[in-house]
């Protein structure tokens, strides 16, 4: 029997506008007893096929992979997945000699909801989100071989903690295609220390390239203080752009170390750096030290709508004791990656923080997400990085 979702009457609408969810209470049958992750093929109240997608416990129960009657097979892998190939080639990130790091896959911005796949190098780190993304997983790492052919060797399966199951995640973590290779990860340039294996996320935050880039722009003479600096992306950068010191904090030990490391990597002899392996509110509180360069790039404060009021706090406390600190004329690179949080939320938790440290405050960049982490018009909620450059009087 053909496994099948029917909806309710009238909840068919944001599917009509190609929003990639189908959330459980939209729903009013499945037929076929789908396994979790299975592919279905989802029909409005009155019978009219309108979806397939992959179906799921909880409370987005179908993650929409396609609205045109198609299998979903080896070649329907193949075809997305040239699809965002073309989209990252176009924009000079698969090319390049000095540059072999870039998004490859993100999620509902590539039309393939619970799917991220980075590229380090020859090899492509393979996330999912969704247990039928995982199910997939083999014919997705065979079609990004098929398609990137000898730009890409191996494929890193790493799941472990994005998926709703642990156990299953666990026993699949690791090589599906190929081993591990002696590449160096390259961002225009710089060698980045990526782990993979043991890191966090998929071993890098790449959706801050173009902003690591602006970054080094402004370091020339500058004193940089570097706060949740995880692997020191934006320390490279600035001492690349002529910083006069730059200092990186994270509450991580094991980030630090690996900050440390890509700093020997780049600039052997170079004695311009140190890390700090400490709590960032807490080093705020007690540096001496004033600085002319701050980046805060903390993690997500609100995980779900929820946390949104303690985390506007969170972002406001942050940015009031940077702008307290920050030397006259200085400039101040100020992150947030909360989904929840909107640009406006936190430009005017920025606001504030800068009122009630009494400093003159000017915007001079809105920062956003870089185009290999593309945003579905359909699906606004995948718009999350949000970035301000400020002069600070
Ligand atoms: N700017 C980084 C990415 C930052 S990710 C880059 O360009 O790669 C956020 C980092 O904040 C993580 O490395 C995490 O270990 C660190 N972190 C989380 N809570 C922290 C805290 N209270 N103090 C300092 N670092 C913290």
């Amino acid at each position: 029997m053909q496994k099948r979702v029917l909806l309710k009457r009238g909840k068919e609408e944001s599917l009509l506008r190609f929003h990639p969810w189908i959330f459980s209470g939209a729903i009013a049958s499945i037929e076929g007893t789908p396994d979790e992750g299975d592919v279905v093929d989802v029909y409005t109240y009155d019978g009219k096929w309108i979806a397939a997608g992959h179906i799921q416990v909880g409370s987005i129960a179908v993650r929409v992979l396609t609205f045109t009657q198609e299998s979903i097979d080896k070649a329907f892998w193949q075809k997305k997945i040239a699809i965002a190939y073309k989209l990252r080639s176009d924009l000079g990130l698969t090319n390049r000699a000095d540059h072999n790091i870039y998004r490859l896959i993100h999620g509902e911005g590539d039309n393939l909801p619970g799917l991220v796949v980075d590229v380090y190098g020859r090899t492509a780190v393979v996330q999912a989100h969704s247990v039928g993304m995982h199910c997939n997983r083999m014919d997705i790492a065979q079609a990004i071989v098929d398609v990137l052919g000898d730009k890409i060797l191996s494929v890193y399966y790493k799941s472990e903690t994005t998926l709703p199951y642990k156990a299953q995640a666990d026993n699949s973590t690791g090589y599906i295609i190929g081993g591990h290779l002696n590449d160096v990860p390259l961002e225009y340039g710089l060698k980045l220390p990526v782990d993979w294996i043991n890191g966090q996320k998929t071993g890098l935050f790449i959706d801050q390239r173009e902003n690591r880039a602006l970054l080094e722009k402004y370091s020339n003479g500058r004193s940089v203080l570097n706060m949740f600096c995880y692997t020191g992306g934006f320390s490279l950068a600035a001492l690349r752009g002529g910083a006069k010191l730059v200092h990186s904090v994270d509450s991580s030990a094991k980030a630090t170390e690996l900050t440390i490391k890509g700093v020997k990597d780049n600039f052997p002899d170079d004695d311009r750096h140190k890390a700090f392996a400490e709590d960032a509110f807490k080093f705020l509180d007690n540096m001496k030290e004033k600085y002319d360069l701050i980046i805060l790039d903390p993690p997500a404060f609100a995980k779900h709508r929820d946390a949104l009021k303690r985390a506007l706090i969170g972002y406001r406390r942050l940015n009031e004791k940077a702008l307290e600190k920050i030397e006259p004329g200085g400039i101040l690179f100020t992150f947030s990656c909360s989904q929840v949080v909107t640009k406006e939320q936190f430009r005017m938790a920025v606001f504030t923080a800068a009122a009630q440290a009494g400093r003159s405050v000017k915007i001079l960049y809105q920062l956003h997400q870089p185009a290999d982490h593309p945003i579905n018009i359909f699906h606004p909620e995948g718009e999350y990085l949000k970035g301000l450059v400020l002069s600070v009087e």
